[in-house]
């Protein structure tokens, strides 16, 4: 019993090791992966649910490296982790205000690009300069510019938190929370922070509405964000009966593969664009 226990301790730190192991050399490849230009960013579009109009788009990273592909779940927590989301997160800034512009140009119907901030970013001293840095270089407005947090990252140093969005709104900046419900939600906070938007968790949208709890957690969702003034928008709509649900109870705008996956930026000009020839 005792080999049978070192064995699997053995086999427990081997399996530890690879991972360590893993994640070190994902970090260090991360670490030139900005200058080598391995990063590039993918557009998912919002539609407003009354009026079937496109209302948006969501910016999200994507990273391949000299093995390919590596998904955001994986590489984002270790941008976060060594600090490297700075970085990372700045470029993220600069490439959607310079596309915002480039699409203005070509005629793309001006609707605002919302881009994902990690705690890190958000604790910045200097964000808001950034950031408004950034819309100034590209000959933008700000209030192009939309911004979704998660709820810990408002919780961790709420004065800290509301000072800085007070900062972007008075810049006409939209500001939404993402993964609505799976955070630590403090609901008294909410009318604290001067927010847009909440985004309906996946989770709880993928099980509509044949899931009563789930029903039940979304219908809740709607009416508070609605008795705050706050627009609704359902995360990773995949199919009419989902649709039919949510807009049943009033939710305002979907976000998922049934309107739009996330897709390069030629191809939303494609999509949503001017017709090129007329
Ligand atoms: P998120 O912000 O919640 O983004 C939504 C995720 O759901 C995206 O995954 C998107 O591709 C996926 N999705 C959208 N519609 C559907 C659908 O209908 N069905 C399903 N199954 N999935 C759908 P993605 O692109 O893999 O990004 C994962 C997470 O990585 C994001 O979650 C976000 O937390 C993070 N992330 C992505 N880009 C950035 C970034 O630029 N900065 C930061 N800090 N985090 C980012
Ligand atoms: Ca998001
Ligand atoms: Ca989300
Ligand atoms: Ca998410």
């Amino acid at each position: 019993a005792k080999q049978a226990g070192r064995n699997r301790s053995c086999r427990f730190q081997a399996a530890m090791n690879e991972r360590v192991a893993r994640r070190m050399s994902l970090e260090s490849r991360l670490r030139g992966a900005l200058g080598r230009g391995e990063f590039a960013l993918a557009y998912q579009p919002k539609q407003d649910i009354a009026t079937g109009r496109l209302t948006g788009f969501e910016a999200l990273l994507r990273w391949s490296g000299a093995e390919g592909p590596v998904p955001p779940d994986v590489f984002v927590p270790i941008l976060e982790d060594s600090g490297l989301i700075l970085p990372v997160g700045a470029w993220v800034i600069d490439t959607v205000c310079m596309q915002i512009r480039a699409w203005g140009d070509a005629g793309m119907p001006r609707v605002p690009v919302a881009i994902n901030l990690s705690a890190r970013q958000f604790q910045q001293e200097n964000l808001v300069d950034v950031i408004l840095a950034a819309a100034d270089g590209a000959g933008i407005s700000p209030a192009a510019l939309e911004f979704e947090l998660t709820e810990s990252m408002l919780m961790t140093d709420p004065a800290a938190a509301e000072a800085a969005m007070h900062r972007l709104k008075a810049a006409g900046i939209g500001l939404s929370i993402d993964d609505f419900g799976t955070g630590y939600s403090s609901l008294s906070y909410l009318k604290r922070f001067p927010l847009d938007a909440l985004k309906i968790d996946r989770a709880f949208v993928r099980d509509l509405p044949g899931d009563s709890e789930d029903l039940a957690i979304t219908r809740a969702v709607i009416a508070l964000a609605h008795s705050l003034n706050l627009r609704t928008i359902a995360e990773g709509v995949e199919d009419e009966t989902q649709l039919a649900s949510l807009r049943e109870n009033g939710c305002d705008e979907i976000q998922g593969y049934l309107y739009g996956r996330p897709m390069a930026a030629a191809d939303c000009l494609k999509r949503f664009g001017p017709l090129m020839e007329m």
